[in-house]
């Protein structure tokens, strides 16, 4: 049953022919046969699962159930979950248990959908392949012995193994859409604002947004609309009103205009991706859009500045973890000073270390303007950039990734190879615009490719809209791997 979509497993559990509890006992069973091989799993909460499903079950009888109550899901281990561990998968957080819930997580909670577990990620978000995790990579469901994608690897994972029909994940330079497309499911990161970050671990608090991931963009867009609200224990989260992501899934393409940014299209795309995702492009025309060459002529310089305003931010967020306030603490040390150093040291991994030294070195004295500012001045550039672009166009399309999934190992080595696999997804997180990925067609191996839409500000209805018109004429996000 978990293989359906949202509205048929609801649809089912109000005319009783299943049970929120045998939805959760399938989740797990599915887990625990595919774990092993996927380890998309940090933690699988199986009382806690069942107890949830249970009570689901107790509201659904009541007449008291909404659209996502008695639905297993999965949360990324970024987000506090109150009595169940957090690692954010980290050593300096491996034995952390929150004390309180993120608010992304008490919302679902309290729309009665039924976590299963905790996703594997890259230590602190940090990473494109899900490798940087110190609980060992996730695979890909597609191939096992390539990258699901990162950061939010497991979740992406855990849907595409049809482990879970959602899961949530965070997105600071496109660790939602890129995971996405390298699975072959739905990503959406909204707006900068939408979504709190209160109990989401911080790594780049200006960048950092939670997203949503299902197998198709009306199941994203029931997941996103219990996910956003104003809270007031996030100072950047948005007060407006939300209308449902879903309300505009029905509306026809035809008139939509879609930007095709020429930069691109240039180059940097592999074989396998130009072809699928010029295919969907056809496709669009098909249903009705138009395409208009659109230029984002800083998008080149997107990844230089990102790659140093993410770690300046995250080595000032990343001080707390320092074996006093917060994480590992070295057992043995000589002084205050040789605690600190050995606790980060061994809590922390290579990637992170990296990230902490880069983001130290351009903020300190000296240094700060030649990179820091400069940075900040290309972030603007680049905002300008769309907000040209989006004058000409209703939404901008292109990849979301440079090639299909990678073998695991191929990367890990380079980190600058790594980071350039970025190039289509940090601009929308420097801009705070909406991002999503949609499953595309495959390439000759039989890897996933992803289409990403990039909307202006507040239009996630539309981009939703957009994937879910294209998911009509469409089936790839309904092929399902074998692994
Ligand atoms: N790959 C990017 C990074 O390593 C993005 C990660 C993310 O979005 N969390 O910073």
């Amino acid at each position: 049953m978990i293989d359906s979509s949202l509205k048929d497993i609801a649809a089912a559990l109000r005319a009783k022919t299943v049970s929120a509890v045998e939805l959760a006992t399938e989740s797990l069973a599915r887990i625990e046969a595919g774990n092993p091989r996927i380890n998309a799993f940090v933690t699988v909460d199986r009382d806690g699962a069942l107890a949830a499903a249970r009570a689901a079950d107790t509201r659904i009888a009541a007449g008291d159930a909404g659209p996502l109550t008695g639905i297993p899901l999965a949360h990324k281990d970024v987000f506090c979950t109150e009595g169940v561990l957090t690692t954010c998968g980290s050593k300096m957080l491996a034995n952390f248990v929150s004390p309180y819930d993120a608010h992304v997580v008490s919302l679902l909670k309290n729309a009665g959908a039924v976590m299963v577990g905790k996703t594997n990620m890259d230590e602190f978000a940090m990473g494109s392949s899900n490798e940087s995790s110190h609980f060992g990579p996730t695979r890909n469901p597609w191939n096992t012995t390539k990258v699901p994608g990162g950061s939010s690897g497991g979740s992406a994972a855990a849907v595409a193994a049809r482990m879970v029909p959602i899961a949530t994940g965070s997105d600071t330079g496109g660790s939602v859409r890129q995971p996405a497309s390298l699975c072959g499911i739905t990503g959406i990161k909204p707006t900068y604002g939408t979504v709190s970050r209160f109990g989401m671990i911080a790594y780049a608090s200006s960048l950092d947004q939670g997203g949503a991931f299902a197998r198709t963009a009306e199941d994203c867009a029931q997941l996103l609309s219990a996910m956003t609200g104003h809270d007031p224990r996030d100072s950047t989260s948005l007060e407006r009103s939300y209308d449902h992501y879903g309300a505009d899934l029905a509306r026809p393409l035809a008139g939509l205009r879609i930007g095709l940014p020429k930069e691109f299209f240039a180059e940097g795309m592999s074989d396998d991706v130009r072809l699928a995702v010029e295919a969907a492009l056809a496709e669009y025309r098909k249903l009705g859009a138009t395409t208009v060459e659109v230029s984002l002529p800083n998008a080149r310089l997107a990844i230089p500045a990102y790659y140093v305003i993410a770690p300046a931010e995250a080595s000032s967020n990343l001080s707390r973890f320092d074996g006093v306030r917060y994480g590992h603490r070295a057992a043995e040390y000589t002084d205050l000073n040789d605690m600190y150093c050995k606790s980060r040291s061994q809590g922390f991994g290579a990637e992170v270390q990296r990230r902490i030294l880069v983001g130290t070195y351009v903020l300190s004295h000296g240094y700060y303007d030649a990179y820091y500012i400069k940075a900040q001045k290309l972030r603007r550039l680049i905002a300008q950039d769309f907000a040209a672009a989006l004058e000409q166009c209703d939404v901008i399309a292109g990849p979301t990734n440079p090639t299909v999934a990678y073998g695991i190992g191929e990367k890990s080595s380079d980190p600058v190879q790594m980071y350039l696999g970025d190039i289509y997804t940090v601009a929308v997180n420097l801009a705070g615009l909406p991002g999503l990925s949609h499953p595309a067609g495959f390439g000759k191996d039989g890897l996933p490719v992803g289409l990403q839409l990039i909307g202006n500000y507040f239009t996630e209805a539309r981009l939703l809209n957009t994937a879910h018109q294209f998911q009509q004429a469409t089936d790839w996000h309904s092929r399902a791997p074998v692994f």
